[in-house]
């Protein structure tokens, strides 16, 4: 019996295996498909934006350079238009209904706690660069994919769950659905999704033109709905206003997706080709928990919206490294009670803001006779600094704040990363999966007190560049400051943070 079943190899899967089998869990996964990848995840269908948020969870396990690296690699292969190879890329991470951002305005005094590091910026990828880099860090770990493995019934009681997949039976002590948006897991253990149905049918294609120059490069907002032109050669989007109403069980014809690109463009483009569509609606759904027993969701599993603002991918790493430590502890029997519960506390309200924001979007870009005026109030509120402030700052994954119970403001949100006087940096402590005591002060007393959680947290002494004004702090494996001090470090007060977050120290150890 494993310690964990994931149902689903895809990113979010392999990123919380990786997290679990880094904690010292035995993990499966069973995925449905034989084979790794497919032309829809491969460039330029599987383009995808990771926010600085997501870049800091690679980073922080030391993957960051990887996935950049494998990133650039596939982008070469693909090449993009010679016309268009001067244009900036579109930044999936950094628009609102396909209005851009403009950096130079965000306003970065409001938005404290910032120190330079590796991962401060989003970047463009695909889910095969992703997928790749994840699946060799998992290998290592020791994590078992069972391939051509699609889960499709599940049962269980109090200690155990089983998942039958490609006629075998699997037992695992817990079982995350991490199965994409028509999660069979989500269906058979149960669990509520509820939410909006869909205003727009979307497609994503690799075609041929006859025409191309006719369409701009990066999104368009047109009177029918916005289409999307990317660098990338014959790689179009669009939104069809359409109430949803498409089949998309029927084949996606040259003759559609022409007569709806001319349609949304107001240009008669003509494709004489298509070689690869799909297509997606914005229907925007959430599991009402993300725990139901000893069965768990992740990703858009436990959340589907649509992709404006690529932001779904983003969501289920950020559902992963949340998850991930809390589960491993709850394996190895050192978890504080209630400790697993707080995956749906902190994570729920963030996946239901990321509906909210999809949501607002969409209304935005719905054709009809008011949309102009609401489009320009919208546009112009986006070019003031606080507009592109707060944009950046739902969008970049750096300024969730959990509510931990604490009114300092570092307290919940991600931590800086703070770099010592010999280089090292707080990332470069955190690949183990650890928590971290940080520690400026030249007392011993937390480095003392920090001895009785071994192994669940690292202490981490010395004088840091700039400690802009803290003495100590705890950090959680997911990088969230659970504790912090300005003052002379209080031990008590830091041995009852990290008993609430990393067990009593007698407890069951890994
Ligand atoms: C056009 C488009 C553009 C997007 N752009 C962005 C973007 O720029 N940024 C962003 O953050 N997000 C973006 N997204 C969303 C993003 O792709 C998803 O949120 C992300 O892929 C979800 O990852 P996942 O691992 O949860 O699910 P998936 O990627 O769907 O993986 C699920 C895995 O489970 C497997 N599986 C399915 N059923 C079973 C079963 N019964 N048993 C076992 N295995 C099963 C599947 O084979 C698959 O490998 C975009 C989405 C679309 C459609």
């Amino acid at each position: 019996m494993h310690d964990v079943l994931i149902a689903g190899g895809g990113p979010v899967g392999l990123f919380l295996a990786g997290e679990l089998a880094l904690s010292g869990c035995s993990v499966m996964v069973l995925e449905r498909d034989q084979e790794p990848g497919s032309p829809l995840t491969a460039l330029p269908l599987g383009l995808r934006g990771l926010t600085a948020g997501s870049a800091e969870a690679f980073y922080r396990r030391g993957l960051l350079e990887a996935v950049v690296r494998a990133s650039r690699a596939d982008e070469k292969q693909v090449g993009a238009d010679p016309d268009a190879v001067d244009a900036p890329a579109p930044r999936g991470v950094s628009h609102f209904a396909g209005m851009g951002l403009d950096a130079a305005d965000i306003d970065t005094s409001a938005l404290p706690f910032r120190l330079p590091g590796p991962a401060m910026e989003g970047f463009m990828t695909s889910l095969d660069a992703v997928s790749a880099v994840l699946s060799r860090w998992v290998a290592g770990l020791g994590v078992e994919i069972v391939r051509g493995a699609p889960v499709t019934a599940v049962t269980q009681d109090e200690g155990v769950v089983v998942a039958a997949a490609g006629g075998q039976e699997y037992r695992g002590r817990w079982l995350v659905g991490c199965d994409g948006g028509r999660s069979v897991v989500r269906e058979l253990a149960g669990f509520d999704f509820v939410g909006t149905e869909p205003l727009f049918t979307g497609y994503v294609a690799r075609v041929s033109f006859a025409d191309p120059q006719q369409l701009r490069l990066g999104f368009t907002l047109t009177p029918n709905g916005m289409y999307l032109r990317t660098p990338f050669d014959g790689h179009v989007g669009m939104m069809d206003f359409d109430g949803g109403a498409f089949d998309r069980s029927t084949p996606l014809t040259r003759e559609h997706l022409q007569a709806v690109l001319r349609r949304i463009s107001g240009t008669d483009v003509e494709l004489t080709d298509v070689h690869l569509a799909t297509s997606f609606t914005d229907r925007a759904m959430q599991a009402s928990t993300y725990r139901n027993g000893r069965v768990l969701l992740a990703g858009d599993a436990a959340h589907i919206h649509s992709p404006l603002g690529g932001q779904g991918l983003n969501l289920g790493i950020g559902d992963a490294v949340n998850l991930g430590w809390k589960l491993a502890a709850t394996v190895h029997g050192h978890a504080p009670v209630g400790l697993l519960d707080t995956y749906t506390g902190e994570r729920h309200p963030v996946g239901a803001s990321v509906l909210d924001w999809s949501r607002a979007q969409v209304a935005t870009m719905q054709p009809g006779p008011n949309a102009p005026a609401l489009q320009r109030l919208i546009h112009d509120l986006m070019r003031t600094s606080d507009g592109t402030t707060h944009v950046y700052r739902q969008t970049s994954g750096l300024f969730h704040r959990y509510d931990l119970g604490s009114e300092h403001p570092l307290v919940g949100r991600t931590v800086p990363d703070f770099r010592f006087d010999d280089g090292t940096r707080l990332g470069d402590l955190m690949r183990q999966g650890h928590g971290v005591a940080l520690d400026f002060s030249t007392d011993t007393a937390l480095q003392v007190t920090a001895k009785g959680w071994e192994g669940r947290i690292r202490y981490a002494g010395g004088r840091v560049r700039k400690d802009l004004g803290f003495r100590a702090l705890l950090v959680r494996p997911d990088g969230v400051v659970a504790w912090a001090d300005e003052d002379a470090p209080d031990r008590d007060a830091f041995a009852q943070a990290v008993t609430r977050w990393f067990g009593h120290p007698e407890s069951a150890s890994a």
